[in-house]
């Protein structure tokens, strides 16, 4: 298996589509920083598809 990248995931931020990279360590319900528009938002987690996605959390 190949080494694990610290970023494990990559999540459209809803307010500019730009790729945030999520890390192994931020969890469902953490509050991260948009790389390039500064939003907060939030991590969640589609319930059907197990799927990450970005909320704006001001
Ligand atoms: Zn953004």
């Amino acid at each position: 298996m190949p080494p694990k990248d610290k970023h494990d995931a990559y999540v459209e931020c809803p307010m500019c589509d730009v790729e945030v990279p999520i890390s192994q360590d931020d969890k469902v319900g953490d509050q991260i920083f948009c790389v390039y528009c500064s939003t907060p938002l939030k991590i969640r987690k589609r319930k059907d598809t197990d799927e990450l996605f970005l909320e704006e959390d001001f």
